[in-house]
C-alpha cells in the first residue's frame, strides 16, 4: 500500500530531532555536520537564537493577516533589500518557483504595457533549474522533469550556458528577456563567467529586452555578496530569491527595477501567504545577521578557505574527486565515482551534502560556518573518500 506521505522523494532513512549551528542530531542521537543546509536554505544554521526568538515572538503576536492589509514587517524587509541591492521594489511570495513565476510574469507584462505584448518568450540555459511548477519545468527544460506532465508550457527557449552568440541568435521579435542563474546550483555548481554576465547585460540593453536572474540558490549572501551578480558588476532588471532568505522559513521574493516592478499593478499578481508577518519576521532576522558589516566578507573568506581545502582533497584523492567548482559557500566537488555513492558514504561518516548535476557533490553549509567547521568537513570528506575507495576495491574483487 502507498505510504501516507506521498512517495515522490527518495528519502534517506534519517530523521533529525534538533540542531545547533551547523550540526544536526538525529532521533538516535547521532551527530551530523550539515553541509547541505536543507539545500542551501538554513542560512543561519539550526537553533539560531536571534531567528528562533524573532519567529516565536512574532508567532505569539500575529502569524498571518493576508495582503489585504499593510504588513509593517514586509515593508521594512523590502526597504532593507532595496537599500542593499540594485532593486527599487520587492514582491514577497513563498518559494523559488513562485518567485520565478512572478519574475516571468513581470517581464511579460512590462513589454505588454509598453505596447509589445508579442514579446513573451524567455531565453533560458541548458543545465538550468528554475523550479517545479508547470511553467518553471518548461523554463528548466530538463526532459526528466518534463516527462509525463503534458504539453510543455510555451514561451521558453534554451541555449548553451555561457554562449553569447547562441543567445544573440535566439533573440527574436517575440523575446521578452533572458533568465539565468549567475551560478547554476542543481545543474552542477557552474558559475557563469563575469564577462558572460556583462555581455548579457549589454546584449539585453542593445536589443531592448530584460535581464532576469534566478538568484534563488546563489543569492542572499551565499557567494559572499548579497547577490551573486554583484561579482560581475552588473545590474539586472529583475531577480528572484528564496531558499536562504528567511533561514528556512518558506519565503520567496521578486526584486525589480521600477520599470519592471510597476507592471505588477493591483490585481495583476498576488499570493495569499506571501510576506506574512511571520515570514517577514524570519526574513528580517536573517537580514539582521547577514547585513552586519563584515558578515558577507566573512562568507567570502570562509568560502575561499573551503575551496582551498577541497582542492587539496582533489589532489589527495584523484580516484574520487576531480575538480572544485563554485564560489563562496556554494561549492561543488566533481566526482569520479557516482556522486550519490559519495553522498551516502559521507552520511555514514556524519557529513551531510547534496548531489547536483554533472556528477557533482554540493557543499552548501549554513553561512555562519567558520574555518573550524570547514576543517571538520574536509576531514570527514577524507574519510568519505577512503570509504569510497575501499568500496571500489571490494567491488573489484
Ligand atoms: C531551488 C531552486 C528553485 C526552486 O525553488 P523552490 O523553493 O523549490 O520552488 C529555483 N531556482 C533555483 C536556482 C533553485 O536552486
Amino acid at each position: 500500500m502507498i505510504a501516507a506521505l506521498m512517495p515522490n522523494y527518495n528519502r534517506a532513512n534519517i530523521a533529525f530531532a534538533y540542531g545547533e549551528g551547523a550540526w544536526l542530531f538525529d532521533e538516535r542521537g547521532r551527530k551530523f555536520l550539515d553541509f547541505g543546509a536543507g539545500i542551501a536554505t538554513s542560512s543561519l544554521g539550526h537553533g539560531h537564537v536571534h531567528l528562533t526568538n524573532a519567529i516565536a515572538e512574532q508567532a505569539a503576536k500575529v502569524i498571518h493577516v493576508s495582503n489585504l492589509y499593510r504588513v509593517p514587517g514586509a515593508e521594512l524587509m523590502a526597504k532593507r533589500l532595496v537599500e542593499a541591492s540594485f532593486a527599487d521594489s520587492v514582491f514577497f511570495c513563498n518559494s523559488g518557483a513562485e518567485a520565478n513565476e512572478g519574475l516571468v510574469k513581470a517581464m511579460r507584462k512590462t513589454h505588454a504595457d509598453a505596447g509589445q505584448p508579442e514579446r513573451y518568450r524567455v531565453i533560458c540555459f541548458e543545465g538550468a533549474f528554475h523550479g517545479r511548477t508547470l511553467a518553471m519545468i518548461a523554463a528548466t527544460g530538463n526532459a526528466k522533469y518534463l516527462a509525463g506532465f503534458g504539453p510543455v508550457v510555451d514561451g521558453f527557449d534554451h541555449v548553451a550556458f555561457g554562449d553569447i552568440d547562441a543567445v544573440r541568435a535566439a533573440i527574436g521579435p517575440h523575446t521578452a528577456g533572458v533568465l539565468i542563474e549567475p551560478v547554476q546550483g542543481e545543474g552542477g555548481v557552474r558559475p557563469a563567467a563575469p564577462e558572460f554576465l556583462r555581455a548579457l547585460r549589454a546584449l539585453c540593453d542593445e536589443q531592448g529586452i530584460l535581464l532576469g536572474l534566478d538568484e534563488v540558490q546563489c543569492g542572499m549572501g551565499r557567494t559572499g555578496k548579497l547577490f551573486a551578480h554583484e561579482w560581475a558588476g552588473i545590474e539586472p532588471d529583475v531577480i528572484s530569491a528564496a531558499k536562504g532568505i528567511a533561514g528556512g522559513f518558506p519565503m520567496g521574493a521578486v526584486l525589480a527595477k521600477e520599470r519592471v516592478a510597476k507592471a505588477l499593478v493591483p490585481g495583476s499578481h498576488g499570493t495569499t501567504f506571501g510576506g506574512s508577518p511571520l515570514a517577514s519576521a524570519a526574513g528580517n532576522a536573517v537580514l539582521d545577521v547577514i547585513l552586519v558589516p563584515g558578515f558577507l566578507e566573512g562568507v567570502a573568506v570562509t568560502g575561499r578557505y573551503l575551496g582551498d581545502g577541497l582542492a587539496g582533497l582533489c589532489e589527495r584523492f584523484p580516484g574520487v574527486f576531480s575538480e572544485v567548482r563554485g564560489m563562496g559557500l556554494l561549492r561543488g566537488l566533481k566526482c569520479v565515482v557516482p556522486n550519490t555513492d559519495v553522498q551516502a558514504a559521507g552520511m555514514e561518516e556524519g557529513l551531510l551534502t547534496v548531489a547536483a548535476g554533472e556528477n557533482v557533490l554540493r557543499l552548501i553549509p549554513p553561512l555562519i560556518v567558520g574555518t573550524a567547521e570547514c576543517d571538520v568537513a574536509i576531514a570527514l570528506l577524507e574519510r568519505t573518500a577512503a570509504r569510497c575507495l575501499a568500496g571500489t576495491e571490494v567491488g573489484a574483487k
